[in-house]
């Protein structure tokens, strides 16, 4: 295989000096699931006041020392204080304020008694809401039932740092310090081109020798899936003024990654090569990978381009090996891989290249069996449906003896 490029060699080359994208500012309702540009940092304390953590009264703990049922604390209700208010003057000596959750405990109070724990009575002609005396079941520490200023966030701490993939409770703690506009990496924009003679769109009918062009949407997901944006562009005709016309305009995107498909291997009308020779410098690797040897790699006007190629599981199999990397560089996002260890259920030759086959994963005593969808062509799509995940193959290998263990990048979680 000495004249084929090393898998490994190729992705190393593809992410040199790979970085993210800049910052760019999102309103908050658009932030899940973004990446975080900058730390984050708390500008004031939660709570900010301190606050009750029950609905009940706010007292002074050395007013209620000893309380008991059998001998309750009487004190006058001198104020309410319903969440939102501030309270408008101190509890004193004898004096109790009704307090509701998360209500601003008063000067004065150093305690909250659960409603619970209380009885309260009306002065008769009464037609207030509030009652005029509380009797207290109960004694209390210092601090019972207040939440302290900066109990769950102390200004100038930091929440969250750059490189966060954003939660909901994530953009929750950002909403509660007040944080509208929130700075998140750029996500890459990808141009998406279909090429061939042969290829109708998905709304259109078939007539013989045609076929509807599925790359576009298998490529225009994974994308999404890797947390760029996809624009898919009308499919390309074999002729040199179209493939020029269409690669022309996903460069006018402004795109951070051009991707087509079909017309890169050898034998194809050599229409797109021209184009890309016109445009940038590509070079036409033959890679030791199956299913996906033939692969176009370089940059058009600067900007990064991949040729896949045509047949669809090899469109979706170098996409993963190579475009993935590059565009979760490009995203700010962690490139890991889900992998598992899976017993081969089958004898499976080999070609010496690394290969891709897919496969469904069953659990068997607490390991993972692992049986290919069936045929393993690179035109059957099917075998991607189907697919748990992509059994790796390693390079050299000619005979894989059922029984023997082989890394598995899961496709979905089994
Ligand atoms: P090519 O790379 O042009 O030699 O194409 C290889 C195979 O992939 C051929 O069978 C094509 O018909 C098929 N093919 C090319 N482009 C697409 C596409 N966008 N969607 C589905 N199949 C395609
Ligand atoms: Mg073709």
């Amino acid at each position: 295989m000495a004249d084929l490029l090393d898998v490994d060699t190729a992705v190393a080359r593809i992410i040199e000096g790979v970085t993210s994208l800049p910052v760019e500012t999102v309103g908050i309702d658009e932030a899940l699931g973004r990446i975080l540009g900058e730390d984050i940092r708390a500008d004031i304390s939660l709570p900010p006041f301190p606050n009750s953590s029950v609905d009940g009264y706010a007292v002074r703990a050395q007013d209620v020392a000893g309380a008991s049922r059998q001998a309750p604390a009487a004190l006058t209700v001198v104020m309410d204080i319903p969440a939102g208010k501030a309270p408008d003057r101190a509890v004193g000596p004898s004096e109790a304020a009704r307090i509701m959750t998360g209500a601003p405990v008063p000067a004065g109070a150093d305690a909250i008694i659960p409603v619970e724990d209380t009885d309260s009575t009306w002065r008769a002609a009464s037609s207030s809401s509030l009652p005029t005396e509380v009797r207290i079941y109960t004694s209390a520490q210092p601090g019972a039932n207040i939440r302290p200023v900066g109990e769950d966030i102390q200004a100038g701490q930091t929440l969250l740092n750059a490189g966060t993939l954003l939660r909901p409770q994530d953009i929750g703690v950002m909403a509660a310090l007040g944080q509208a506009l929130i700075p998140v990496i750029r996500q890459p924009k990808v141009a998406i081109l279909s090429t061939g003679d042969e290829l109708v769109s998905v709304e259109e009918t078939l007539t013989p020798g045609k076929i509807r062009d599925s790359n576009s949407y298998t490529i225009a997901g994974l994308v999404s899936t890797y947390g760029g944006v996809p624009l898919r562009l009308p499919i390309a005709r074999d002729t040199l003024n179209d493939v020029r016309r269409l690669f022309s305009q996903a460069l006018e995107q402004q795109p951070d990654i051009v991707i087509s498909s079909a017309g890169v291997s050898v034998g194809a009308f050599d229409v797109v090569r021209t184009v890309l020779d016109e445009l940038g410098e590509v070079n036409f690797w033959r890679v030791n990978l199956r299913p996906g040897k033939p692969l176009a790699y370089g940059h058009l006007r600067g900007v990064p381009f991949f040729g896949l190629p045509g047949n669809p599981v090899s469109a979706m199999v170098t996409f993963e090996v190579f475009v993935r990397p590059m565009l979760l560089r490009l995203a700010g996002r962690p490139d890991r891989v889900s992998m598992a260890t899976a017993i081969v259920g089958e004898d499976i030759q080999s070609d010496g290249r690394r290969s891709y086959l897919r496969v469904r994963l069953q659990r068997d005593n607490g390991r993972l069996m692992a049986r290919l969808t069936g045929t393993q062509s690179s035109g059957a799509l099917m075998s991607m449906v189907l697919a748990d995940g992509l059994l790796i193959v390693p390079e050299n290998a000619s005979f894989v003896r059922a029984g023997e263990e082989l890394p598995v990048a899961l496709l979905r979680e089994v």
